[in-house]
Protein backbone atom coordinates (compact mmCIF):
# COMPACT_ATOMS: atom_id res chain seq x y z
CA UNK A 1 0.00 0.00 0.00
CA UNK A 2 1.55 3.65 -0.69
CA UNK A 3 2.24 5.80 2.35
CA UNK A 4 0.87 9.00 0.13
CA UNK A 5 -2.96 8.89 -0.37
CA UNK A 6 -4.96 11.59 -1.72
CA UNK A 7 -7.04 13.11 0.67
CA UNK A 8 -10.67 12.67 -0.06
CA UNK A 9 -12.73 15.94 -0.96
CA UNK A 10 -14.28 16.59 2.75
CA UNK A 11 -11.00 16.91 4.56
CA UNK A 12 -9.71 19.41 2.00
CA UNK A 13 -12.24 21.55 2.28
CA UNK A 14 -12.27 21.46 5.83
CA UNK A 15 -8.64 21.76 6.01
CA UNK A 16 -9.35 24.96 3.33
CA UNK A 17 -11.78 26.02 5.51
CA UNK A 18 -9.41 25.92 8.44
CA UNK A 19 -7.08 28.68 6.58
CA UNK A 20 -9.31 31.18 5.68
CA UNK A 21 -11.46 30.84 9.11
CA UNK A 22 -9.56 29.67 12.17
CA UNK A 23 -11.47 32.14 14.66
CA UNK A 24 -14.67 33.80 15.22
CA UNK A 25 -13.24 37.33 14.17
CA UNK A 26 -12.31 35.85 10.89
CA UNK A 27 -15.85 35.38 9.91
CA UNK A 28 -16.63 38.80 11.20
CA UNK A 29 -13.45 40.48 8.75
CA UNK A 30 -15.18 38.15 5.77
CA UNK A 31 -18.71 39.04 6.44
CA UNK A 32 -18.05 43.28 6.81
CA UNK A 33 -15.38 43.11 3.75
CA UNK A 34 -18.45 41.46 1.77
CA UNK A 35 -20.67 43.74 2.84
CA UNK A 36 -18.11 46.47 2.11
CA UNK A 37 -17.84 45.32 -1.24
CA UNK A 38 -21.78 45.75 -1.54
CA UNK A 39 -21.35 49.59 -0.91
CA UNK A 40 -23.36 49.01 1.79
CA UNK A 41 -24.15 52.68 3.60
CA UNK A 42 -25.23 50.64 7.19
CA UNK A 43 -23.79 48.02 8.54
CA UNK A 44 -25.41 46.24 11.93
CA UNK A 45 -23.35 43.53 13.69
CA UNK A 46 -24.68 41.50 16.21
CA UNK A 47 -22.42 38.66 18.03
CA UNK A 48 -23.82 36.47 21.54
CA UNK A 49 -21.31 36.82 24.07
CA UNK A 50 -19.36 33.53 23.16
CA UNK A 51 -18.92 35.01 19.33
CA UNK A 52 -18.76 31.22 18.12
CA UNK A 53 -22.24 30.92 19.06
CA UNK A 54 -23.76 33.54 16.76
CA UNK A 55 -22.51 36.33 14.25
CA UNK A 56 -24.89 37.66 12.69
CA UNK A 57 -24.23 40.71 9.98
CA UNK A 58 -27.07 43.15 7.97
CA UNK A 59 -26.04 45.45 5.06
CA UNK A 60 -28.17 47.62 3.13
CA UNK A 61 -25.76 46.74 -0.17
CA UNK A 62 -26.77 45.59 -3.48
CA UNK A 63 -27.65 42.37 -2.29
CA UNK A 64 -27.90 38.88 -4.65
CA UNK A 65 -30.62 37.57 -7.27
CA UNK A 66 -31.53 34.01 -5.81
CA UNK A 67 -29.30 32.39 -8.60
CA UNK A 68 -26.26 34.39 -7.37
CA UNK A 69 -26.97 33.91 -3.86
CA UNK A 70 -26.72 29.99 -3.99
CA UNK A 71 -23.59 30.00 -5.87
CA UNK A 72 -22.05 33.13 -3.67
CA UNK A 73 -21.89 30.21 -0.97
CA UNK A 74 -19.95 27.56 -3.26
CA UNK A 75 -16.03 27.77 -3.49
CA UNK A 76 -14.65 29.98 -5.46
CA UNK A 77 -17.55 31.80 -7.01
CA UNK A 78 -16.92 35.51 -6.75
CA UNK A 79 -18.97 37.99 -8.77
CA UNK A 80 -15.58 40.59 -8.53
CA UNK A 81 -12.41 38.73 -10.33
CA UNK A 82 -12.83 37.29 -14.02
CA UNK A 83 -9.31 36.94 -15.45
CA UNK A 84 -6.30 36.38 -13.91
CA UNK A 85 -4.77 39.85 -14.67
CA UNK A 86 -7.64 41.29 -13.24
CA UNK A 87 -5.68 40.59 -9.93
CA UNK A 88 -3.61 43.06 -10.52
CA UNK A 89 -6.14 45.88 -10.08
CA UNK A 90 -8.25 44.33 -7.48
CA UNK A 91 -10.45 47.83 -5.96
CA UNK A 92 -12.61 44.88 -3.84
CA UNK A 93 -11.39 43.90 -0.77
CA UNK A 94 -12.62 40.54 -1.99
CA UNK A 95 -11.71 38.13 -5.16
CA UNK A 96 -11.45 34.50 -4.49
CA UNK A 97 -14.28 33.20 -3.46
CA UNK A 98 -14.12 31.51 -0.78
CA UNK A 99 -14.80 32.97 2.24
CA UNK A 100 -18.73 32.59 2.85
CA UNK A 101 -18.16 28.82 1.28
CA UNK A 102 -15.42 28.34 4.28
CA UNK A 103 -17.58 29.48 6.45
CA UNK A 104 -20.69 27.47 5.15
CA UNK A 105 -18.52 24.10 5.38
CA UNK A 106 -17.36 24.98 9.32
CA UNK A 107 -21.04 26.23 10.36
CA UNK A 108 -24.92 26.45 10.33
CA UNK A 109 -25.01 29.44 7.85
CA UNK A 110 -28.16 31.74 7.13
CA UNK A 111 -28.19 33.70 4.10
CA UNK A 112 -30.72 35.96 3.09
CA UNK A 113 -30.66 38.76 0.62
CA UNK A 114 -32.66 40.51 -2.17
CA UNK A 115 -31.23 42.58 -5.05
CA UNK A 116 -32.56 45.99 -5.82
CA UNK A 117 -34.39 44.40 -9.06
CA UNK A 118 -36.05 41.59 -7.23
CA UNK A 119 -39.52 42.04 -5.86
CA UNK A 120 -38.46 39.73 -3.35
CA UNK A 121 -35.75 38.34 -1.30
CA UNK A 122 -34.22 34.64 -1.21
CA UNK A 123 -33.41 32.77 2.26
CA UNK A 124 -30.90 29.94 1.92
CA UNK A 125 -29.80 27.44 4.95
CA UNK A 126 -26.44 25.82 4.71
CA UNK A 127 -25.30 23.33 7.22
CA UNK A 128 -21.56 22.41 7.27
CA UNK A 129 -21.29 23.19 3.82
CA UNK A 130 -24.37 21.31 2.33
CA UNK A 131 -27.68 23.92 0.87
CA UNK A 132 -30.54 22.54 3.19
CA UNK A 133 -33.55 24.91 2.20
CA UNK A 134 -33.97 27.62 0.00
CA UNK A 135 -37.13 29.87 -0.05
CA UNK A 136 -38.95 32.93 -0.46
CA UNK A 137 -38.88 36.07 2.04
CA UNK A 138 -40.18 39.87 2.39
CA UNK A 139 -36.98 41.97 3.04
CA UNK A 140 -35.36 45.11 1.92
CA UNK A 141 -32.30 45.28 -0.47
CA UNK A 142 -29.34 44.22 1.37
CA UNK A 143 -27.95 40.91 2.66
CA UNK A 144 -28.41 39.60 6.36
CA UNK A 145 -25.82 36.55 7.14
CA UNK A 146 -25.99 34.38 10.16
CA UNK A 147 -23.73 32.17 11.11
CA UNK A 148 -24.38 29.65 14.09
CA UNK A 149 -22.43 27.14 15.80
CA UNK A 150 -19.19 27.80 14.22
CA UNK A 151 -16.93 24.82 14.02
CA UNK A 152 -19.48 22.65 15.24
CA UNK A 153 -18.51 19.91 12.75
CA UNK A 154 -14.39 20.66 13.42
CA UNK A 155 -14.25 19.83 17.06
CA UNK A 156 -10.02 20.20 17.22
CA UNK A 157 -10.78 23.83 15.97
CA UNK A 158 -13.45 24.70 18.95
CA UNK A 159 -11.37 23.16 21.38
CA UNK A 160 -8.49 25.32 20.02
CA UNK A 161 -10.47 28.88 20.36
CA UNK A 162 -9.47 30.96 23.50
CA UNK A 163 -11.93 32.08 26.28
CA UNK A 164 -14.97 33.96 25.10
CA UNK A 165 -13.68 37.13 26.23
CA UNK A 166 -10.73 36.96 24.25
CA UNK A 167 -12.30 35.94 21.15
CA UNK A 168 -14.49 38.73 21.83
CA UNK A 169 -12.05 40.91 21.73
CA UNK A 170 -10.48 39.90 19.07
CA UNK A 171 -13.27 40.30 16.72
CA UNK A 172 -14.80 43.80 17.97
CA UNK A 173 -10.76 45.03 17.21
CA UNK A 174 -11.82 43.62 13.52
CA UNK A 175 -15.07 45.42 13.83
CA UNK A 176 -14.15 49.00 15.03
CA UNK A 177 -11.02 49.04 12.84
CA UNK A 178 -13.22 49.29 10.11
CA UNK A 179 -15.79 51.39 11.73
CA UNK A 180 -12.48 53.59 12.28
CA UNK A 181 -11.55 53.16 8.80
CA UNK A 182 -15.19 54.26 7.14
CA UNK A 183 -16.38 56.75 9.01
CA UNK A 184 -19.06 57.30 5.89
CA UNK A 185 -20.73 54.26 6.70
CA UNK A 186 -23.40 53.78 9.17
CA UNK A 187 -22.70 51.34 11.97
CA UNK A 188 -24.29 49.11 14.62
CA UNK A 189 -23.00 46.97 17.22
CA UNK A 190 -25.25 44.81 19.53
CA UNK A 191 -23.97 42.24 22.01
CA UNK A 192 -26.41 39.16 22.99
CA UNK A 193 -29.04 41.46 22.30
CA UNK A 194 -27.68 44.69 24.69
CA UNK A 195 -28.35 48.00 23.79
CA UNK A 196 -27.25 49.22 20.42
CA UNK A 197 -24.32 51.20 19.65
CA UNK A 198 -25.11 53.45 17.08
CA UNK A 199 -22.48 55.26 14.88
CA UNK A 200 -24.31 57.70 12.00
CA UNK A 201 -22.26 58.00 9.21
CA UNK A 202 -19.94 61.11 8.96
CA UNK A 203 -17.72 62.77 6.36
CA UNK A 204 -15.05 63.87 9.32
CA UNK A 205 -12.78 61.09 10.04
CA UNK A 206 -11.63 62.93 13.00
CA UNK A 207 -15.78 62.89 14.27
CA UNK A 208 -15.42 59.14 14.11
CA UNK A 209 -12.17 58.74 15.81
CA UNK A 210 -13.37 60.73 18.84
CA UNK A 211 -16.10 58.08 19.19
CA UNK A 212 -13.30 55.79 20.11
CA UNK A 213 -10.85 58.00 21.25
CA UNK A 214 -12.26 61.24 22.96
CA UNK A 215 -12.53 64.24 22.20
CA UNK A 216 -10.39 65.13 24.90
CA UNK A 217 -7.31 63.59 23.10
CA UNK A 218 -9.09 65.19 19.93
CA UNK A 219 -7.03 68.62 20.83
CA UNK A 220 -4.01 66.89 21.06
CA UNK A 221 -4.93 64.37 18.03
CA UNK A 222 -3.26 65.50 14.73
CA UNK A 223 -5.03 64.98 11.61
CA UNK A 224 -2.46 64.63 8.75
CA UNK A 225 -2.22 64.03 5.15
CA UNK A 226 0.67 63.75 2.94
CA UNK A 227 1.82 62.23 0.16
CA UNK A 228 5.09 60.81 -2.07
CA UNK A 229 5.53 58.60 -4.62
CA UNK A 230 2.48 58.19 -5.81
CA UNK A 231 1.30 57.24 -2.55
CA UNK A 232 -1.03 59.23 -0.69
CA UNK A 233 -1.67 59.41 3.45
CA UNK A 234 -3.98 60.47 6.11
CA UNK A 235 -5.28 59.87 9.16
CA UNK A 236 -5.47 60.92 12.35
CA UNK A 237 -2.16 60.64 15.23
CA UNK A 238 -2.89 60.24 19.04
CA UNK A 239 -1.07 62.79 21.03
CA UNK A 240 2.72 61.32 22.50
CA UNK A 241 0.95 60.98 26.20
CA UNK A 242 -1.91 58.97 24.61
CA UNK A 243 0.87 56.06 23.94
CA UNK A 244 0.17 52.64 24.98
CA UNK A 245 1.60 49.73 26.41
CA UNK A 246 -0.06 47.58 22.84
CA UNK A 247 -0.15 48.07 19.29
CA UNK A 248 -3.92 47.27 19.29
CA UNK A 249 -4.35 50.75 19.05
CA UNK A 250 -2.97 51.25 15.62
CA UNK A 251 -5.21 50.99 12.60
CA UNK A 252 -3.82 50.87 9.20
CA UNK A 253 -5.78 50.50 5.63
CA UNK A 254 -4.65 50.22 2.30
CA UNK A 255 -7.39 51.36 -0.62
CA UNK A 256 -9.71 50.75 2.15
CA UNK A 257 -8.76 47.08 3.59
CA UNK A 258 -7.61 47.11 7.09
CA UNK A 259 -4.25 45.26 7.34
CA UNK A 260 -1.04 44.84 9.69
CA UNK A 261 2.17 46.37 8.63
CA UNK A 262 5.33 45.48 10.23
CA UNK A 263 6.90 48.45 7.63
CA UNK A 264 4.06 51.27 8.35
CA UNK A 265 4.15 50.33 12.19
CA UNK A 266 8.40 51.38 12.20
CA UNK A 267 7.83 54.13 10.11
CA UNK A 268 4.72 55.50 12.30
CA UNK A 269 7.31 54.84 15.50
CA UNK A 270 10.11 56.35 14.28
CA UNK A 271 7.93 59.76 13.07
CA UNK A 272 7.20 60.20 16.86
CA UNK A 273 11.20 59.71 17.45
CA UNK A 274 11.69 60.64 21.22
CA UNK A 275 8.30 61.88 22.01
CA UNK A 276 7.58 58.87 23.32
CA UNK A 277 9.06 56.15 25.94
CA UNK A 278 10.75 53.30 23.73
CA UNK A 279 8.36 50.79 25.29
CA UNK A 280 5.33 52.22 24.01
CA UNK A 281 3.16 52.64 21.01
CA UNK A 282 1.62 55.84 19.44
CA UNK A 283 -2.51 55.44 18.94
CA UNK A 284 -2.77 55.79 15.09
CA UNK A 285 -4.81 55.85 12.04
CA UNK A 286 -3.20 55.58 9.26
CA UNK A 287 -5.11 55.32 5.84
CA UNK A 288 -3.07 54.38 1.97
CA UNK A 289 -4.37 55.20 -1.09
CA UNK A 290 -2.01 53.81 -3.65
CA UNK A 291 -2.62 52.16 -7.23
CA UNK A 292 -3.81 48.86 -7.21
CA UNK A 293 -1.26 47.38 -9.41
CA UNK A 294 1.79 48.56 -6.78
CA UNK A 295 0.33 46.16 -3.98
CA UNK A 296 -0.17 42.43 -4.28
CA UNK A 297 -2.98 41.56 -1.47
CA UNK A 298 -3.02 37.77 -2.41
CA UNK A 299 0.30 36.75 -0.46
CA UNK A 300 -1.71 35.31 3.00
CA UNK A 301 -4.85 33.28 3.12
CA UNK A 302 -6.77 35.76 5.20
CA UNK A 303 -5.18 38.66 3.27
CA UNK A 304 -3.93 40.27 6.67
CA UNK A 305 -0.74 40.93 5.50
CA UNK A 306 -0.04 42.79 1.82
CA UNK A 307 2.91 43.10 -0.02
CA UNK A 308 3.91 47.00 -1.40
CA UNK A 309 6.29 46.94 -4.75
CA UNK A 310 7.83 49.66 -3.34
CA UNK A 311 8.26 48.68 0.67
CA UNK A 312 11.17 51.07 1.10
CA UNK A 313 8.86 54.33 -0.68
CA UNK A 314 6.10 53.55 1.96
CA UNK A 315 8.56 53.60 4.66
CA UNK A 316 9.50 56.89 3.97
CA UNK A 317 6.32 58.33 3.02
CA UNK A 318 4.88 57.25 6.26
CA UNK A 319 7.78 58.32 8.42
CA UNK A 320 8.47 61.76 6.82
CA UNK A 321 4.25 62.60 6.83
CA UNK A 322 4.39 61.47 10.65
CA UNK A 323 7.77 63.59 11.73
CA UNK A 324 6.10 66.64 10.11
CA UNK A 325 2.90 66.09 12.43
CA UNK A 326 5.03 65.75 15.38
CA UNK A 327 6.55 68.78 15.10
CA UNK A 328 3.59 70.76 16.44
CA UNK A 329 4.61 68.70 19.83
CA UNK A 330 8.11 69.49 19.92
CA UNK A 331 8.74 72.79 22.38
CA UNK A 332 9.94 75.69 21.35
CA UNK A 333 12.77 76.19 23.61
CA UNK A 334 13.88 73.06 24.36
CA UNK A 335 16.32 73.05 27.18
CA UNK A 336 16.57 76.86 27.24
CA UNK A 337 17.00 78.17 30.67
CA UNK A 338 15.80 74.78 32.05
CA UNK A 339 17.08 72.66 34.21
CA UNK A 340 20.00 71.45 32.48
CA UNK A 341 20.14 67.65 31.07
CA UNK A 342 17.91 66.81 28.23
CA UNK A 343 15.44 64.10 28.58
CA UNK A 344 16.73 60.45 28.36
CA UNK A 345 16.32 58.15 26.10
CA UNK A 346 13.01 56.62 27.26
CA UNK A 347 11.79 59.61 29.67
CA UNK A 348 8.53 59.57 30.44
CA UNK A 349 6.46 61.86 28.10
CA UNK A 350 5.81 64.30 30.95
CA UNK A 351 9.33 65.03 31.00
CA UNK A 352 10.79 68.42 29.99
CA UNK A 353 10.87 67.57 26.73
CA UNK A 354 6.82 67.46 26.05
CA UNK A 355 4.78 70.39 25.01
CA UNK A 356 3.58 73.09 27.61
CA UNK A 357 0.07 73.51 27.81
CA UNK A 358 -1.21 69.87 26.19
CA UNK A 359 -4.27 68.67 27.49
CA UNK A 360 -4.75 65.74 29.98
CA UNK A 361 -1.21 66.50 31.26
CA UNK A 362 -1.09 65.17 34.78
CA UNK A 363 0.05 66.75 38.05
CA UNK A 364 3.92 66.80 38.96
CA UNK A 365 3.18 64.86 42.00
CA UNK A 366 4.94 61.32 42.03
CA UNK A 367 2.54 58.76 41.75
CA UNK A 368 3.23 57.13 44.65
CA UNK A 369 3.40 60.36 46.86
CA UNK A 370 -0.36 60.90 45.35
CA UNK A 371 -1.15 57.73 46.19
CA UNK A 372 -0.04 57.84 50.17
CA UNK A 373 -1.90 61.06 50.13
CA UNK A 374 -4.52 60.18 48.78
CA UNK A 375 -5.08 57.25 51.37
CA UNK A 376 -4.33 59.14 53.81
CA UNK A 377 -6.82 61.54 52.76
CA UNK A 378 -9.56 59.09 52.23
CA UNK A 379 -8.78 57.77 56.08
CA UNK A 380 -9.71 60.77 57.47
CA UNK A 381 -12.72 61.54 55.46
CA UNK A 382 -14.65 58.45 55.72
CA UNK A 383 -18.07 59.64 57.17
CA UNK A 384 -18.21 57.79 60.50
CA UNK A 385 -22.14 56.47 60.70
CA UNK A 386 -24.32 58.94 62.11
CA UNK A 387 -25.76 56.51 64.50
CA UNK A 388 -24.18 54.71 66.73
CA UNK A 389 -24.81 50.94 67.62
CA UNK A 390 -22.31 51.09 70.48
CA UNK A 391 -19.54 52.20 71.51
CA UNK A 392 -16.58 52.31 69.58
CA UNK A 393 -14.30 49.27 71.51
CA UNK A 394 -17.62 47.27 71.51
CA UNK A 395 -17.73 47.91 68.09
CA UNK A 396 -14.08 46.88 67.27
CA UNK A 397 -14.84 43.57 69.38
CA UNK A 398 -18.11 43.09 67.48
CA UNK A 399 -16.12 43.38 63.80
CA UNK A 400 -13.15 41.39 65.19
CA UNK A 401 -15.31 38.33 66.12
CA UNK A 402 -16.60 38.95 62.47
CA UNK A 403 -13.54 38.72 61.09
CA UNK A 404 -12.58 35.87 63.12
CA UNK A 405 -15.08 33.88 62.01
CA UNK A 406 -14.71 35.03 58.70
CA UNK A 407 -11.39 33.43 58.60
CA UNK A 408 -13.16 30.10 58.62
CA UNK A 409 -13.58 29.25 54.65
CA UNK A 410 -16.44 26.92 55.29
CA UNK A 411 -18.99 29.53 57.31
CA UNK A 412 -22.72 28.90 55.65
CA UNK A 413 -23.94 32.26 54.81
CA UNK A 414 -28.13 32.25 54.09
CA UNK A 415 -29.77 34.80 52.55
CA UNK A 416 -32.59 35.91 53.61
CA UNK A 417 -35.60 36.75 51.40
CA UNK A 418 -33.19 38.40 48.84
CA UNK A 419 -32.54 41.16 51.03
CA UNK A 420 -30.62 40.25 54.81
CA UNK A 421 -27.20 38.17 54.52
CA UNK A 422 -27.21 35.95 57.72
CA UNK A 423 -24.09 33.89 59.02
CA UNK A 424 -23.52 32.28 61.76
CA UNK A 425 -19.86 33.75 64.19
CA UNK A 426 -18.84 33.55 67.70
CA UNK A 427 -21.00 34.08 69.97
CA UNK A 428 -24.04 34.71 67.71
CA UNK A 429 -25.43 35.77 64.71
CA UNK A 430 -24.51 38.71 62.34
CA UNK A 431 -27.31 39.82 59.71
CA UNK A 432 -25.67 42.19 56.73
CA UNK A 433 -28.10 44.27 54.98
CA UNK A 434 -26.97 43.82 51.35
CA UNK A 435 -27.43 46.82 49.73
CA UNK A 436 -26.19 48.90 52.58
CA UNK A 437 -23.13 46.62 52.65
CA UNK A 438 -22.35 46.66 49.22
CA UNK A 439 -23.32 50.89 49.30
CA UNK A 440 -20.26 50.79 52.22
CA UNK A 441 -17.84 48.69 49.98
CA UNK A 442 -18.12 51.01 46.79
CA UNK A 443 -17.94 53.80 48.69
CA UNK A 444 -14.66 52.97 50.01
CA UNK A 445 -13.38 51.76 47.01
CA UNK A 446 -14.38 54.93 45.24
CA UNK A 447 -12.60 57.27 47.64
CA UNK A 448 -9.57 55.45 47.33
CA UNK A 449 -9.65 55.64 43.49
CA UNK A 450 -10.79 59.57 43.94
CA UNK A 451 -7.80 60.40 46.27
CA UNK A 452 -5.42 57.98 45.18
CA UNK A 453 -4.66 54.93 43.21
CA UNK A 454 -7.02 54.65 39.83
CA UNK A 455 -9.67 52.13 39.65
CA UNK A 456 -8.99 49.83 37.07
CA UNK A 457 -11.11 50.62 33.76
CA UNK A 458 -12.76 47.03 31.83
CA UNK A 459 -12.73 48.41 28.50
CA UNK A 460 -16.85 47.65 26.52
CA UNK A 461 -16.28 45.60 23.44
CA UNK A 462 -17.74 48.47 21.59
CA UNK A 463 -18.87 51.66 23.17
CA UNK A 464 -22.12 52.06 24.53
CA UNK A 465 -23.30 55.96 23.05
CA UNK A 466 -25.82 58.01 25.04
CA UNK A 467 -27.68 61.23 23.94
CA UNK A 468 -27.10 63.51 26.44
CA UNK A 469 -28.98 67.24 27.32
CA UNK A 470 -27.21 70.36 27.78
CA UNK A 471 -27.15 69.76 31.33
CA UNK A 472 -25.87 66.73 31.63
CA UNK A 473 -23.07 67.35 29.19
CA UNK A 474 -22.32 70.50 31.64
CA UNK A 475 -22.42 67.75 35.04
CA UNK A 476 -19.86 65.37 32.61
CA UNK A 477 -17.42 67.92 32.33
CA UNK A 478 -17.36 68.49 35.80
CA UNK A 479 -17.56 64.95 36.31
CA UNK A 480 -15.33 63.26 33.63
CA UNK A 481 -12.31 63.64 35.93
CA UNK A 482 -13.39 61.70 38.60
CA UNK A 483 -15.49 59.46 36.81
CA UNK A 484 -12.17 58.04 35.20
CA UNK A 485 -10.33 57.85 38.05
CA UNK A 486 -12.82 55.40 39.15
CA UNK A 487 -12.26 53.31 35.87
CA UNK A 488 -15.07 54.82 33.90
CA UNK A 489 -13.90 55.69 29.79
CA UNK A 490 -15.86 58.19 28.68
CA UNK A 491 -15.63 60.76 25.50
CA UNK A 492 -17.98 63.50 24.47
CA UNK A 493 -18.37 63.62 20.78
CA UNK A 494 -20.64 65.20 18.31
CA UNK A 495 -23.03 67.51 19.99
CA UNK A 496 -24.11 66.04 22.51
CA UNK A 497 -23.29 62.31 22.47
CA UNK A 498 -21.30 60.34 25.55
CA UNK A 499 -19.27 56.79 24.43
CA UNK A 500 -18.62 55.08 27.63
CA UNK A 501 -15.47 52.93 26.48
CA UNK A 502 -14.86 51.13 29.91
CA UNK A 503 -16.62 50.88 33.08
CA UNK A 504 -14.79 50.04 36.73
CA UNK A 505 -13.76 46.63 36.48
CA UNK A 506 -15.23 45.50 39.74
CA UNK A 507 -18.82 45.92 38.26
CA UNK A 508 -21.00 44.10 35.44
CA UNK A 509 -21.06 46.48 32.63
CA UNK A 510 -25.02 47.52 32.50
CA UNK A 511 -24.56 48.29 36.28
CA UNK A 512 -21.88 50.61 35.75
CA UNK A 513 -23.41 52.29 32.91
CA UNK A 514 -26.88 52.76 34.83
CA UNK A 515 -24.48 54.67 37.86
CA UNK A 516 -22.83 56.52 35.58
CA UNK A 517 -26.38 57.69 34.24
CA UNK A 518 -27.77 58.37 37.65
CA UNK A 519 -24.44 60.38 38.16
CA UNK A 520 -25.36 62.61 34.96
CA UNK A 521 -28.56 63.19 35.54
CA UNK A 522 -27.94 64.52 39.17
CA UNK A 523 -30.07 61.59 40.71
CA UNK A 524 -27.86 61.12 44.11
CA UNK A 525 -30.49 58.52 45.36
CA UNK A 526 -30.52 60.11 48.94
CA UNK A 527 -31.81 63.33 50.14
CA UNK A 528 -29.07 63.88 52.73
CA UNK A 529 -26.24 64.35 49.67
CA UNK A 530 -25.60 67.84 50.43
CA UNK A 531 -24.92 70.15 47.46
CA UNK A 532 -22.40 72.04 49.60
CA UNK A 533 -20.13 68.49 49.62
CA UNK A 534 -17.02 68.59 47.67
CA UNK A 535 -17.57 66.62 44.74
CA UNK A 536 -15.66 63.87 45.21
CA UNK A 537 -18.22 63.46 48.35
CA UNK A 538 -20.92 63.56 46.47
CA UNK A 539 -19.80 61.28 43.24
CA UNK A 540 -18.71 58.40 45.74
CA UNK A 541 -22.11 58.22 47.30
CA UNK A 542 -23.94 58.98 44.36
CA UNK A 543 -21.66 55.94 42.70
CA UNK A 544 -22.29 53.41 45.28
CA UNK A 545 -25.77 54.17 45.81
CA UNK A 546 -26.76 53.13 41.93
CA UNK A 547 -23.97 50.25 41.04
CA UNK A 548 -24.76 48.26 45.24
CA UNK A 549 -26.86 45.15 44.76
CA UNK A 550 -30.47 45.87 45.28
CA UNK A 551 -32.63 44.43 47.95
CA UNK A 552 -34.47 42.08 46.28
CA UNK A 553 -31.55 40.66 44.18
CA UNK A 554 -30.60 36.26 44.84
CA UNK A 555 -26.65 36.33 45.37
CA UNK A 556 -25.49 32.91 45.14
CA UNK A 557 -22.93 31.34 47.87
CA UNK A 558 -20.04 33.33 46.22
CA UNK A 559 -21.15 36.60 45.91
CA UNK A 560 -22.95 36.52 49.83
CA UNK A 561 -18.83 35.39 51.00
CA UNK A 562 -17.15 38.02 48.71
CA UNK A 563 -20.04 40.88 50.28
CA UNK A 564 -19.04 39.74 53.51
CA UNK A 565 -15.15 39.54 52.96
CA UNK A 566 -15.32 42.71 51.51
CA UNK A 567 -17.25 44.54 54.12
CA UNK A 568 -15.60 43.44 56.75
CA UNK A 569 -12.45 44.53 55.35
CA UNK A 570 -13.63 48.48 55.14
CA UNK A 571 -12.26 50.56 57.22
CA UNK A 572 -15.73 51.60 59.19
CA UNK A 573 -18.00 48.42 57.94
CA UNK A 574 -20.57 49.08 60.43
CA UNK A 575 -22.14 51.84 58.44
CA UNK A 576 -23.41 52.89 55.21
CA UNK A 577 -22.20 56.01 53.99
CA UNK A 578 -25.44 57.89 54.79
CA UNK A 579 -25.17 56.44 58.04
CA UNK A 580 -27.49 54.24 58.41
CA UNK A 581 -26.38 50.55 60.37
CA UNK A 582 -25.07 47.82 57.49
CA UNK A 583 -25.34 44.57 60.06
CA UNK A 584 -26.84 43.84 63.19
CA UNK A 585 -25.12 41.68 65.53
CA UNK A 586 -27.25 39.21 67.76
CA UNK A 587 -25.64 37.87 70.80
CA UNK A 588 -26.21 34.27 71.93
CA UNK A 589 -27.21 35.87 75.40
CA UNK A 590 -29.76 37.81 73.62
CA UNK A 591 -30.92 34.45 71.76
CA UNK A 592 -30.58 32.49 75.12
CA UNK A 593 -32.75 35.46 77.33
CA UNK A 594 -35.50 35.28 74.46
CA UNK A 595 -36.16 31.64 74.97
CA UNK A 596 -35.56 31.71 78.69
CA UNK A 597 -32.46 29.65 78.77
CA UNK A 598 -31.31 32.16 81.55
P1 LIG B 1 -15.35 37.17 -2.56
O1 LIG B 1 -15.71 38.26 -1.63
O2 LIG B 1 -13.91 36.85 -2.53
O3 LIG B 1 -15.89 37.36 -3.92
P2 LIG B 1 -17.05 35.57 -0.90
O4 LIG B 1 -17.12 34.08 -0.68
O5 LIG B 1 -16.77 36.40 0.26
O6 LIG B 1 -16.00 35.82 -2.04
O7 LIG B 1 -18.40 36.02 -1.56
C1 LIG B 1 -18.82 35.39 -2.76
C2 LIG B 1 -19.70 36.32 -3.59
O8 LIG B 1 -20.96 36.49 -2.94
C3 LIG B 1 -19.15 37.71 -3.75
O9 LIG B 1 -18.28 37.80 -4.86
C4 LIG B 1 -20.42 38.54 -3.95
O10 LIG B 1 -20.81 38.51 -5.30
C5 LIG B 1 -21.46 37.78 -3.17
N1 LIG B 1 -21.69 38.39 -1.83
C6 LIG B 1 -21.18 37.96 -0.65
N2 LIG B 1 -21.60 38.73 0.36
C7 LIG B 1 -22.37 39.68 -0.19
C8 LIG B 1 -23.09 40.80 0.36
N3 LIG B 1 -23.08 41.09 1.67
N4 LIG B 1 -23.79 41.58 -0.49
C9 LIG B 1 -23.81 41.29 -1.82
N5 LIG B 1 -23.15 40.27 -2.38
C10 LIG B 1 -22.43 39.46 -1.60
MG1 LIG C 1 -15.51 38.14 0.42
Amino acid sequence: MPAIRILDDEVVAKIRAGEVIDRPAAVAKELIENALDAGSRLIAVQTASSPERSIRIQDDGHGMSREDALLSVRRHATSKLERAEDLAAMRTLGFRGEALASIAEVSRLALSTRSADDLSGSQIEVLGGTVISVSGIGRAVGTTVAVEDLFFNTPARLRFLRSRESESRVLSRVVWSYALVTPRVHWRFKVDGREDTDLPATEDLLERWQVFYGRGAVEGAAPFEGAAAGIRLRGILGPPEMARASREHQVFAVNGRVFSSPTIGAALRQGYGNLIPGDRHPVALILIEIDPAQVDVNVHPTKREVRFRDESALFQATRRAVEQAMKRYVPVALGVGGEGAAPEEGAPTRGPGAAPGLPGSAGTLAPSQLLWDGIAAARTLYAPPEEGTGSDTAREVEVGDVRESLAEPEIPIWQLHDRYLLAPIRGGLVIVDQHAAHERILYEEARIHLFGEAGVSQSLLFPRVLEVSAQELDTLLMLEPHARRIGYDISIFGDRQVAIRGVPASLPEDIAIEALKRLLCGDDGHADVDASEPPEERIAKTYACHAAVRSGQALDPEERRALFDRLFATSLPHGDPHGRPTYVRVAMEELDRRFGRR
